[in-house]
This record gives C-alpha cells, structure tokens and sequence, in this order.
C-alpha cells in the first residue's frame, strides 16, 4: 500500500491545486494564465484534428458519434454530470473494465496524446521522458481536477510505476491511488496466483470507493455488456483486416471508449461496421502496426500511413484492437469463479512488453496474417519507451523468421520529423 492509499477518499478531499512547481507554478494569477493558455492550445489541436477528419472524402455520418463525444467538454466535472456517475483515473489495461461496469464507475483512461499537453507540462521533468505521461502532465495543468479523482496504478513500466511521484512533485493530488502490481515474470509458478490477489483486492478497494454493494449478478451483467462491445469492436476489427476501415477511424473509435457509457459506445461502433461493411477495400499494401500506444488527437502516423496509401488492416495496440483484450471463458460462475476468470483474462491476454518473457508478442502478429494480406509490420517506437525499444529488437528477428519485414520509426509527438518519417516509409513499402 502507498502512502497515498491511506489518503482516503471516504474522509472528503481537498479541492486540488496546483503546487508550487521548479519555475513556480500555482494557483495564483500566473498558474490561472497558464492553465488557461494550456486549455486554449489543447482544445484547438483536438478541434483541428478532429476538422482534418470530418473534411476526409471517406467520412460518413456514422462517425458523428465518435466526432461529436470528443468534441465534448471532457473534464471530470462535466462528464460526472452527463454520465452521472462517479469517474476513477485509470493507467494502462491490465485492470477488469469489468469491474467499474458492475459498480456504476466510469474509468477514465488517462493516457495523454496531444502535443500542446507535453508542451504545457511543467518544466524540469526528466528530458526523455514519455511523451505520453509528459502530455498527461499537462492535461492536469488543464485540468487539475483530475487530480480529486481516485487513481489506479497498475506497475507496468518504469515511467507509470513513478508516475504518481513525479505527479506529486508538480501537483496537490487529494484522490487515493491504489497501485496494482503486475507479475513481471509472467510464467511463474505464483504469478497467477499474485495477479488474483490483486485483482480481487482491487474489487475490494473499487467497492469500498463506490459505496455499492455488487457481486455475482452485477458482475454477470457487466461480462454481458463488455461481451457486447467486444464483439462489436470485433467486427470492426474483421473489416480493417480486409481494408475497409481506416485506421485513423479505428483509432478515434477505440480512443472515445472512455468518454460515453459502454452500451452508448457499442450501438454506435456497429453502427459504423453497418457503414463499412459496405465499402471497397483500399487497394495499397497492408500493413500491422504495433508498439507504443497512438493516441488521439497525435495521429501524425496514422496520417502518413494514409497519405502513403499503406492501409493498417490491425494493431496490437493497447490504444487500438487490444482495448478490449479477448474473450472471457467463464466456467465458474461464482463471484470468486469470475474473479477469477477475469485475472487469467487480463494476465494471459495482456501483451504490453513489461514482462520479462515478451515471445508472446508474436502471436496476433501471426493470428492477424490469417485474415489479413500484409507483408510488413510498422514498429511505432516513442521516444523514451523503453519497454517497446527493447521489445523491437527480438520482435524484428521473429518476424524475418516469418518471412515479415519491420520498419522502426521511432518518433514523438512533434511534427518535425514528418519528413523523415516519410522517407522511411516510402523506401519500406518499396520492399514490400
Ligand atoms: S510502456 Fe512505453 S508508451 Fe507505455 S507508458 Fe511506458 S514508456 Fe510510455
């Protein structure tokens, strides 16, 4: 338990504000200044991505939904009063969604992708660090209510494992974080059994916050409803692996989960299938993506992808197919039974490269090449991203095992290196 953890959330928080930071940020009229210089500049990189996909010739009303939820005012406060449920900050996936489903939660995944986020962050914060935390970093400043929220921590890398200290240097946080630890050697003789215990402490600590007493038949129901938007996403999934979906769309799909309710968010993702069901395959060379997580509205990628005529037909993302991990098999279907389903689900089906065998990562590479006509595999690597650098390595010779070429491109969230990015790409698909 972090000290944090007995900064219970029952005892009433503190309104949060900003600490005094290296250069003196707070909560006086510089640190006001700041925060709303921050909300103007985020708020017009996710108009204007947004405005760069509705002005595509593929867009079709059966994106409205997805365009219209990110257009929202996504603060806490506002999505508390829309969904009208209590929010808890999530990083990373290994946790059940589960659980806040069955609890009447919202979990709000908090991974940062804009570039005027990192830009806003709080100076002082290591040179190289994730360009995903440093944005997040700056969506506090944004938006220090997200501080009041409870967190969950799971310690996948090193970056989010620290996360809660570096945070503390920069900001009053006045929500408990419960830190969740991941079994790195995944096949050891304990580790499921460690997970479990995790997992079921976390239910635990999930009940006592919500103040809702849930247990099978709240569980049940909400393995129905994730089955749902499993299986819609599933769908999608099929068509993108025949070159029907774009991967720009598929990416503003999977980042809005977190902002609607699940069954809001499954209606509108068949919805979309029903619409691209019916269109032509994009002729270009297929393409799987993988490595570090690409987040909306930083779809630098995704846009030269597009402009190059490589079509993505399937990721293994934690921010594109893998946000929903696989299907639960459930033989028991006691309270304990699902838990327990639910921590071998989460612990097998996790594929971040954390652990310390990452084979595994071959698998859906292989699995995708069934379905899908791809000769290559983009390795998107942020600088900083230990984990994937490492995991680039070792994936690259399974491949050319396989007879699958790999391009690295290794970048951030700045579009300076667009050029380079280009050129790489251009000299890839000549190979392909
Ligand atoms: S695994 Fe990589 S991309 Fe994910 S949080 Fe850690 S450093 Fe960032």
């Amino acid at each position: 338990m972090t000290s944090s953890e007995n900064n219970s959330h029952l005892e009433g928080p503190a309104p949060t504000s900003v600490k005094s930071c290296p250069d003196g940020q707070a909560a006086n009229p510089r640190g006001q200044r700041l925060r709303a210089r921050a909300k103007e500049r985020i708020d017009l990189e996710t108009k204007s991505e947004l405005a760069a996909l509705t002005a595509r010739s593929d867009y079709h009303l059966s994106l409205d939904y997805f365009v219209n939820l990110m257009s929202l005012d996504l603060s806490p406060g506002a999505m508390k009063e829309r969904l009208g449920r209590q929010l808890v900050a999530l990083m990373c996936l290994q946790i059940p969604l589960e659980f806040f489903l069955a609890l009447d939660l919202q979990p709000l995944r908090l991974y940062g992708g804009s570039l005027s986020a990192a830009k806003s962050a709080p100076p002082g914060l290591p040179a190289l660090m994730c360009p995903i935390l440093r944005s997040l970093m700056g969506e506090i400043i944004k938006e220090p209510s997200l501080g009041e929220l409870d967190w969950i921590i799971p310690t996948t890398c090193d970056w989010v494992s620290g996360f809660e200290s570096l945070r503390n240097l920069c900001f009053e946080a006045s929500g408990t974080v419960r830190m969740v630890e991941l079994p790195r050697r995944k096949e050891h003789a304990l580790a499921s059994e460690h997970w479990l215990s995790e997992v079921s402490g976390l239910w635990e600590y999930l009940k006592k916050i919500s103040k809702v007493r849930a247990g099978r038949k709240e569980l049940l129901a909400a393995l129905a409803t994730m089955e749902k938007a499993r299986s819609a996403l599933g769908r999608l999934s099929d068509l993108r692996r025949k070159g029907q979906v774009p991967a720009l769309y598929f990416f503003l799909v999977t980042f809005s989960f977190f902002f609607d309710s699940v069954p809001a968010w499954t209606k509108a993702v068949n919805e979309l299938a029903d619409h691209f069901r019916t269109q032509k395959a994009a002729p270009g060379p297929g393409l799987f993506l993988t490595g570090s997580p690409i987040l909306f509205p930083n779809f630098k990628l995704l846009h030269l992808f597009d402009e190059l005529g490589l079509t993505i037909v399937g990721d293994d993302m934690c921010s594109g197919e893998r946000l929903l991990f696989r299907h639960l098999a459930l033989k028991d279907t006691s309270e304990d039974g699902i838990l327990r389903a639910l921590a071998e689900t989460t612990h097998e089906g996790c594929l971040c490269p954390v652990y310390v065998e990452n084979k595994r990562r071959l698998g859906p590479i292989l699995e995708a090449l069934r379905a899908a006509n791809f000769k290559g595999v983009a390795f998107h690597l942020l600088k900083g991203c230990h984990p994937y650098e490492m995991d680039c390595l070792s994936l690259e010779r399974d491949l050319l095992e396989n007879q699958l070429r790999l391009v690295r491109l290794e970048t951030d969230y700045a579009p300076e290196d667009r050029l380079n990015l280009m050129t790489r790409l251009e000299a890839f698909r000549s190979t392909l």
